[in-house]
């Protein structure tokens, strides 16, 4: 492979890719966005920071001289994904998008699915009861104004916006195991779960959990995706990808 790859990255999947990449000598650089205080770092090269909306991303592009673009963030950060797009047809660079699959239920599952963060915490306002919100820092402001229900906020760094009444802060970071997440929803006399579906192994656990325990999830779907890259959803698809490319060159 004769490339220069960027990885958009923040993910177990983009921090494998850069590793597999590494291991082949292909030259790679992973960028971050710098939300977390400690992020997990990829091997190889690594940025941090925005770049400055699609601009400042095909300006980078260019400057770095990068010939391929793996965007392998996570399924919700529909921002960035949307300028990899616009910026990659810009500077006239391949882009390609590496996301896991979504979780689908399962027989034992109780799935209320919703749009979006915002019908989320509707739904909670509806239900009340004793909630695990497992959404992430940035969307706990959403459930600031959800009084009748008890909150157990499971978050890496502590939410910085506006929190719901009564709450306890969990500080964690997964992967979370089965009969860790049995535990927390027995110890916590948990009603309701409510996640994103992020897919993936690492924090799946708790879906298994609430199914056996007969808890509700409140599931809120991916965003929509613009179209105008090819797309994997697995590291292996991806490494495929850069190869086919190398291959063609
Ligand atoms: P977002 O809303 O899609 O993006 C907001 C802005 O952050 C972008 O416009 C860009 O700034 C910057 N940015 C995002 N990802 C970047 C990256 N990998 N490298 C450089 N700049 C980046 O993103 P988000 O939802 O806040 O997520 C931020 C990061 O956390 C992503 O890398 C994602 O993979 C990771 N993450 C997100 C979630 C989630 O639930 N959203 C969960 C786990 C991990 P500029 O416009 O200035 O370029």
């Amino acid at each position: 492979m004769s490339e220069r790859v960027l990885i958009l990255g923040g993910t177990g999947e983009a921090r494998a890719l850069a590793a597999a990449l590494v291991d082949r000598d292909v030259p790679v650089i992973s960028s971050l966005a710098g939300r977390v205080r400690n992020p997990r770092l990829p091997v190889g090269q690594v940025r941090i920071g925005g770049f400055g909306g699609v601009e400042g991303l095909a300006s980078w592009l260019d400057d770095e001289q990068i010939s391929a673009v793996v965007d392998a963030t996570h399924p919700f950060a529909a921002r960035i994904t949307a300028h990899a797009v616009a910026a990659a047809r810009r500077a006239g660079v391949p882009l390609l998008r590496l996301a896991r699959p979504a979780w689908e239920p399962g027989r034992d599952d109780r799935w209320t699915r919703v749009p979006d963060v915002a019908a989320a915490a509707r739904t909670v306002a509806e239900r009340g009861g004793r909630v695990f919100l497992t959404t992430g820092r940035q969307d706990v402001d959403a459930f600031a104004d959800v009084a009748d229900a008890w909150f157990l906020i499971r978050v890496v760094d502590p939410p910085v916006g506006p929190l719901p009444p009564r709450h306890r802060i969990l500080s964690s970071r997964g992967p979370y195991d089965l009969a860790g997440e049995r535990k927390i929803l027995a110890e916590n006399e948990i009603s309701l779960l409510v996640t994103k579906n992020s897919g993936g192994e690492l924090t799946r656990a708790k879906l298994v959990a609430a199914a056996e325990a007969g808890i509700e999830v409140v599931m809120v779907d991916r965003p929509a995706e613009p179209e105008g890259s090819a797309r994997v959803d697995s590291v292996d698809g991806a490494l495929a990808w850069l190869q086919a490319r190398a291959g063609a060159a």
